[in-house]
């Protein structure tokens, strides 16, 4: 008998609910160490515990504000709890002092620098992605500390030597050739040695080292960016779930996993609503064509949801829906628009300049309207931005009226062949049509990937529920 030939390189992300617990983060190493089994070499990425990147930002605010109370009262939780995971997961002896040493000389580091920002009155981008990072920062060297006890050669690597990125605090991009060097440096020389790196997500650095982060949710795009410069041939993110799902369970207790999804799909996915993966986070594994997988660390023996950039789903087929809440459709409307170039570049204008994103766009042709789709809590000044762009269109009688209406949801039904294929929107209509719902507007065209109505928020669910049983369960994924 001959045993299978390994496989190469394997790049594993743990997201906050994968290594936020004693029973987690167990769980996770056990996975790591089966993959070392499996596969000639895995880096780990690793997110901070559920939960502590929150706390983090919120001292650092709290301090900003004054909230003495506040934040020396969430720096103390930030640390029992690591303290009690360690206490939970590491054996008594020299490597658990010499990590409770380390997680509690990372919180002295966190008061000092909440401190100071509570001094000065004020909490800069710079400060807070050298505080945000300090959850992934404790954690790698918790997971590391629990692999070496179960036997996997391993060690916690800060990000911030390995990440270059330009100087956008919070929302830091990879300089990739940078990186690059880096990891063939500092990275590939331990994982020759049959170490498994468990590298911090999320953070980054600038090229003189001054700590970044990749934005929020960024340790996917750690991962990402580790899988492109280690040459990988995979990537596994480990979540809660059992990958993408049709629907949100919650709403569809039908829904099932994807067992196959391109990468043009997640975008969709993710840009209309779904907590999938940020279209930038996987840009880099995306040219590379590295497929990437999404998996359920509670129910690890599950296949998961495959991500690539070459599976083409049979035109017309639909595989997901998804919904944005908390959205107002704003109209601006009167017969002389009719044939006046501009008004929409000055609509669109008004709005831009209240920083509102815009998720959905219509005009009719008729050209008597123009409506679009953007999140409630900044209807009522873009409104007043709009009115004040067009007053002189409003006095004419040009313009009728700006207004809005609330309480609405973007259903989206996400596929392939969207536009090529005839019948994929009257099946679509007909359910809705069936179960008695009325459509707002509709938005087609943005990509073929997807189609977008709107419904009042009472008829969302009902929306999603019978377009979920008419059009995705009856379609062969
Ligand atoms: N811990 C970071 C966050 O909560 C990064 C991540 O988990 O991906 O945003
Ligand atoms: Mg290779």
């Amino acid at each position: 008998m001959h045993s299978s030939p390994k496989k190469d390189v394997l790049v594993m992300k743990f997201g906050g609910t994968s290594v936020g617990s004693i029973d987690s983060l167990r769980q996770a190493a056990e996975i790591v160490a089966k993959g070392v089994k499996e596969w000639r070499h895995v880096a780990v990425v690793v997110s901070a515990m559920t939960g502590i990147t929150d706390a983090l930002l919120t001292s650092a605010t709290a301090a900003g504000n004054g909230n003495d109370r506040i934040y020396r009262a969430s720096i103390d939780d930030i640390l029992k709890r690591h303290l009690d995971v360690i206490a939970g997961l590491i054996d008594e002896g020299e490597s658990r002092a010499e990590l409770e040493s380390q997680v509690t000389q990372f919180v002295q580091e966190l008061r000092a620098y909440c401190h100071s920002i509570h001094v000065l009155g004020e909490v800069t981008p710079r400060g807070l992605d050298t505080i945000a990072p300090l959850g992934e920062r404790m954690n790698a060297r918790i997971f590391a500390a629990l692999l070496q006890q179960m036997g996997v050669s391993s060690r916690a690597v800060d990000a911030s030597g390995l990440i270059v990125t330009d100087n956008n605090f919070t929302n830091a991009a990879p300089l990739l050739d940078l990186t690059r060097a880096r990891v063939k440096n500092i990275l590939v020389p331990l994982m020759e040695q049959d170490i498994t790196p468990v590298v911090t997500g999320f953070a980054g650095a600038t090229e003189s080292g001054i700590t970044t982060t990749l934005g929020r949710g960024g340790s996917d795009y750690t991962a990402a960016i580790l899988a492109d410069c280690l040459d990988a041939d995979e990537v596994w993110t480990w979540t809660d779930v059992d990958g993408v799902m049709t629907a949100d369970p919650r709403i569809v207790p039908e829904a099932r996993v994807i067992p196959e999804l391109s990468f043009s799909e997640v975008g969709e996915l993710a840009y209309f609503g779904a907590k999938v993966l940020h279209p930038k986070t996987i840009r880099p594994i995306i040219e590379r064509g590295i497929p990437l997988w999404v998996k359920n660390t509670f129910n690890p023996d599950f296949i998961g949801t495959r991500i690539s950039r070459q599976f083409q789903r049979p035109p017309g087929i639909l595989t997901a829906i998804t919904t944005i809440r908390s959205l107002s459709i704003v109209n601006v409307e009167g017969r002389g628009m009719l044939g006046v170039p501009g008004i929409a570049a000055r609509t669109f204008g008004a709005v831009a300049r209240q920083k509102a994103s815009v998720l959905m766009i219509s005009q009719s042709s008729s050209e008597q309207s123009i409506c679009f789709v953007i999140p409630t809590a900044s209807a009522a000044q873009v409104i007043r931005s709009v009115e004040d762009e067009v007053t002189l269109e409003l006095m004419r009688g040009d313009i009728d009226r700006v207004w809005a209406k609330d309480k609405v949801e973007i259903v989206t039904v996400i596929g392939s062949g969207m536009r090529e294929t005839p019948g994929v929107s009257a099946r679509i209509f007909g359910a809705l049509g069936k179960a008695g719902i009325n459509v707002i507007a509709i938005a087609m065209g943005s990509s073929e990937f997807s189609i977008s109505l709107v419904v009042a928020s009472r008829d969302a669910n009902k929306a999603v529920r019978a377009i979920h049983a008419e059009v995705i369960e009856k379609a062969a994924v």
